[in-house]
């Protein structure tokens, strides 16, 4: 059977890898990038270029926005004159708030909205294994299924626009601290002559992260901060001799200073004595 057509705008590494993909999977494809020549690859493999956004928009039922940002979206489809009887999905990161916004903003054009928060990389798309965060319009995803599902898995979130964008960010703000942690890590290693080398199955080994997230995951839903085994101030201590092992060494002390600077908030506010996942307590917004 026939498959159905997808317009594509945004041709970043990551449009260019759905691109390629929808294409492989059979759909005809329509793309749209502000800079012409990063279509050239998806061209050459069948899609057809649009003269401009509204063209783009005409060719498909829907539209899939992988760009920068939230803004991003309105810079390209402001030109275009309606959006009735479109489906907008919009890959793109931002914020939960965004989003919502995003949503109103098609649907007062008379377009459906989907947000999704695709966690691949651009090699990933394609693969089955990977998944993205979709939450809007379930009606687009039961309708389009089949073209997202050529990406990754399908995980919707629910009908708020803003919840796949909140899933996403939590889950970047935990791979970006860790992966500064990993490497900070491998620079104290360095200036203390350990190749990363040798370090790195250490570091791949040693700390079972899984058990440590479910611990204090558990902690944290049950309020229960005793700190039996890992006393705050113990951990203040502890983080203190990273900055300072740091320092010695010449290495940036950015990363566990700021780690310190919220230890040492705890140990201020009188938490000494219980655990590390008391530290939440300082991280949640204050009550008004
Ligand atoms: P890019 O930053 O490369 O952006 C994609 C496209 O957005 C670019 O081709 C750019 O056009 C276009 N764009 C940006 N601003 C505007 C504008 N004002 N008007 C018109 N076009 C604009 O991102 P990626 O392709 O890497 O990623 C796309 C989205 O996917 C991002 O939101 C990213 O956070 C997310 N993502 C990316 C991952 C990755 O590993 N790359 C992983 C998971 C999610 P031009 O070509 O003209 O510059």
């Amino acid at each position: 059977s026939a498959k159905r057509a997808v317009t594509l705008i945004g041709l970043g590494p990551m449009g260019r890898a759905m691109g390629r993909v929808l294409l492989a999977a059979g759909h005809p494809v329509t793309v749209w990038g502000r800079t012409r020549s990063r279509a050239d690859g998806l061209v050459a493999e069948g899609a057809a270029f649009a003269g401009s956004p509204a063209e783009a928009v005409a060719a498909a039922e829907v539209v899939l926005l992988s760009l920068t940002d939230y803004p991003a979206m309105y810079d390209v489809l402001k030109g275009v004159p309606s959006l009735e009887g479109k489906a907008v999905v919009n890959l793109s990161s931002g914020t939960p708030a965004e989003a919502r916004e995003g949503a109103e903003w098609v649907a007062g054009r008379g377009g459906r909205f989907l947000s999704g928060g695709v966690m691949s990389p651009p090699p990933g798309i394609g693969s089955a294994e990977m998944s993205t965060f979709y939450s809007g319009d379930e009606a687009v995803l039961d309708r389009f299924r089949d073209v997202l599902e050529v990406l990754t898995s399908v995980d919707y979130r629910g009908a708020d626009p803003g919840l796949s964008q909140a899933y996403y960010q939590v889950q970047i703000g935990l791979f970006w601290t860790t992966m500064t942690g990993f490497l900070h890590a491998l620079a104290l290693a360095e200036a203390e002559g350990i190749p990363v080398g040798t370090i790195t199955p250490y570091l791949i080994g040693a700390n079972d992260m899984a058990a440590f997230f479910e611990g204090t995951s558990r902690q944290v839903a049950e309020g229960d901060f005793a700190g039996d085994e890992d006393r705050l101030a113990m951990g203040a201590a502890s983080i203190d001799h990273v900055v300072q092992a740091s320092r010695a060494a010449g290495v940036d002390t950015a990363l566990p200073a700021a780690v310190s600077a919220l230890f040492r908030r705890g140990l201020d506010a009188g938490l000494q004595d219980d655990g590390f996942a008391t530290l939440i307590t300082l991280l949640r917004p204050a009550r008004g």
